[in-house]
């Protein structure tokens, strides 16, 4: 059999893992081991083994499509590029917004982001990074200095305790999962907090059951019993951080004893003591965290306390230590270091400094200037416009992104992107977002590109092209160059190769500045920061100092907050969201692979054994699941692993919305939507 194999690497979740794909007569058919990442040495969770299977989907993307009379027809892409070219030349810049990708490259979330400022001349982009992780870059950034994973995958293994908070990471980065039981089986702790008990609750040595939104309170216990008992890092703490009495202060409360905290959180008193004994007295202490911390109108407080318990255990700028926020989607790193946020440019230089601006206008060339040196809307603020004051925004260019389906209180969200006047969705399937487009244009997936993107842990990696795009599909930077070019600036993006677009970001960005694709090419790639050529990239952040004025970590003092929404008579149960290990998002992609989607065809809602008998409901039934933003339909799973109390549904099947019932109120700071709790209630669906 004439087989080739092409290395890239796994286009599901922010662990970054390498595989190859094999390849026969021009198409993909399969994948295989590469054994020589250090990330994944050779393993492969279920989504990255079929990662292959929607490649070749017969439901791909072919050709683009103009929308007339209410219907989709195939037309050229010079057509295309004419309708959106005359389309967005006809509205003010600050009336238009483009949505970038974390699931694309480094490089085509570039080309969106100068496309924005540059062609646009809009200020407003963003993309899912607000939707997930925007309160870590916001928290991290704020008392750090840098708003990223502090440490490296590989590094979790050195670990003596590792504490998992707000992270399913068995079933959402099993390959992270994996680290841990290294670490593990080099006799290493884990403590584990989660309402569910969850694939990686059953590999703790303590798992704490607790109730969805009581983070900050559980965080300041930890600390209120280290600081009791003495044992916090007082080196590191008079050596390498500022604000520490303020925050002893409060966290010594009365309030955060374990005796009050188990009142908020559910956790027993005795555990939450026996849990910060273990870790305060652990040679190396690595916290992991995820969506379950920063999808929570106090998202950013969430961050901001995970932060402050490393830095009170002096667990910081060494190995097995951190803080290691894991990121969900394969490119979110990236798309955060491209810029495709609205206030700043690549690696996090401020749209509003007036130098960073002036270096981007200088370097970019554009003869009529670019967008203004100000903040524009975060995506969950252009919703917010969209709805109540319709016609501020009416243009927008969506690119690998389906808003209709992972924004919270999607009826509302949907409205609110109906009342454009004008959308264009670039994507590799018809999503329910690129059904309302006016336009939609085919694009590549990471099967048939070169280019690069940045994992959870900050490793910039290469996607190798494997196959030919399908039909008349092309580069998502290409699409973006091109109409650019029927805009009129074809000279400012007059890139032949995805190289030569990285090759531009690494001029602009001093993190990636000394990065390149031959660089890329070793199997450990490179992390960030790399500033120069000879530089071997950076493993660990804050080894010596924080990325502060002052070279000093911030600690701060956060009261508990409960949340936006939080159970009474009418909804009776605390509501909360995540994923399966078979499906990703909003199953763009693994619902078109039928290994993945053979596995779990349809969402659940998880209901405790005793709520589901008190509501006379049993395992298997079809059952409302409501809140104050609507309902849906679902069957019920009524299970012991999850809290009495508190109620879960998957995120990713369009036939049963769960962003139907989420709550869209936002963290203030980070603008973050609370996906991860709100009230609920569930009724059995009585027969005719
Ligand atoms: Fe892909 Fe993540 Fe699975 Fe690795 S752990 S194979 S990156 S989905």
């Amino acid at each position: 059999m004439d087989l080739k194999f092409v290395q890239t690497t796994c286009p599901y979740c922010g662990t970054g893992c390498t595989f190859n794909l094999a390849v026969k007569d021009g198409k993909v058919v399969g994948s295989t081991a590469y054994q020589r990442s250090p990330v994944n040495e050779g393993k492969t969770c279920p989504k990255g083994t079929y990662a292959y299977e929607f490649v070749n989907s017969p439901n791909r993307l072919t050709t683009p499509l103009i929308k007339k009379d209410g219907k989709f027809v195939e037309a050229t892409w010079d057509e295309a590029y004419k309708l959106i070219a005359e389309k967005f030349k006809g509205y003010k810049p600050e009336e238009t917004a483009c949505l970038s990708s974390a699931r694309t490259s480094n490089e085509d979330n570039y080309a969106l982001m100068k496309f924005a400022r540059g062609a646009l001349k809009t200020k407003h982009i963003d993309h899912c990074a607000r939707l997930c992780h925007s309160s870590t870059v916001a928290g991290l950034a704020a008392v750090f200095g840098s708003g990223a994973m502090t440490n490296s995958i590989p590094d979790i293994a050195e670990s003596k305790c590792i504490f998992i908070i707000g992270s399913n990471t068995f079933e959402q980065h099993p390959l992270i999962g994996r680290r841990v039981m290294m670490a593990k089986k080099n006799g290493a702790k884990l403590i584990y907090a989660d309402p569910r008990y969850t694939p990686t609750a059953k590999q703790a040595d303590i798992y704490m059951q607790f109730k969805s939104g009581s983070d900050v309170a559980i965080l300041n216990c930890f600390m209120h019993e280290i600081i009791k008992n003495g044992w916090e890092d007082k080196e590191f703490i008079a050596n390498r951080t500022t604000g520490f009495e303020e925050l002893k202060a409060l966290v010594m409360k009365d309030e955060y004893s374990p005796e009050n905290v188990e009142k908020i959180s559910g956790i027993p008193a005795a555990q939450l003591r026996e849990a910060a004994e273990l870790y305060a007295k652990a040679e190396s202490g690595a916290l992991l965290y995820s969506m379950g911390i920063t999808q929570h109108t106090v998202g950013v407080d969430n961050v901001k306390s995970t932060a402050n318990l490393q830095m009170v255990t002096g667990n910081l700028g060494k190995p097995g230590a951190g803080v290691n926020a894991l990121r969900g989607q394969n490119n979110v790193q990236g798309a955060c270091d491209m810029g495709a946020l609205p206030v700043v440019f690549t690696g996090y230089q401020k749209v509003i400094d007036p130098a960073a601006h002036k270096k981007f206008e200088d370097a970019w060339g554009f003869p009529d200037g670019i967008a203004p040196a100000e903040n524009g809307y975060e995506v969950t603020t252009m919703v917010n416009v969209m709805s109540d004051n319709p016609g501020e925004l009416k243009a927008m260019y969506i690119m690998g992104e389906n808003p209709l389906l992972s924004d919270p209180n999607i009826d509302h969200a949907k409205h609110a992107f109906e009342s454009l006047e004008f959308l264009v969705v670039q994507d590799i399937f018809l999503t329910e977002t690129a059904q309302i487009a006016d336009v939609v244009l085919p694009a590549t997936c990471y099967a048939e590109k070169d280019g690069t993107q940045t994992s959870t842990e900050r490793r910039v990696q290469k996607w190798r092209k494997a196959q030919d795009p399908p039909g008349e599909a092309k580069l998502d930077w290409k699409i973006i160059a091109e109409v650019a070019g029927a805009m009129g600036y074809a000279d400012q993006f007059a890139w032949e190769t995805s190289e030569d677009v990285f090759n531009e970001i690494a001029a602009v960005t001093p993190s990636y500045h000394g990065m390149n694709y031959e660089r890329l090419e070793k199997p450990e790639a490179l992390h960030w920061p790399c500033p120069e050529a000879d530089h071997p990239g950076t493993p660990i952040l804050h080894t010596q100092k924080f990325a502060t004025p002052d070279g000093l970590g911030i600690l701060t003092a956060i009261e508990w907050k409960p949340p936006a929404e939080v159970p009474d008579e009418e909804y009776p149960y605390i509501f909360t969201t995540g994923r399966t290990i078979w499906h990703w998002h909003t199953g763009t992609m693994t619902r078109n692979s039928p290994t993945l989607d053979n596995e779990v065809p349809t969402g659940w809602i998880e209901i405790n054994t005793e709520d589901a008998k008190e509501l006379g409901i049993a395992y298997g039934e079809k059952v409302r699941a409501i809140t104050r933003r609507g309902e849906v339909e679902v069957t019920a799973k009524v299970t012991k692993d999850i809290m009495k109390g508190v109620m879960f549904m998957p995120f990713h099947f369009a036939e049963c919305p769960v962003n139907r019932l989420t709550n869209d109120a936002l963290d203030p700071i980070s603008k973050i939507p609370e996906y991860k709790a709100c009230a609920i209630k569930v009724e059995k669906i009585q027969e005719a």
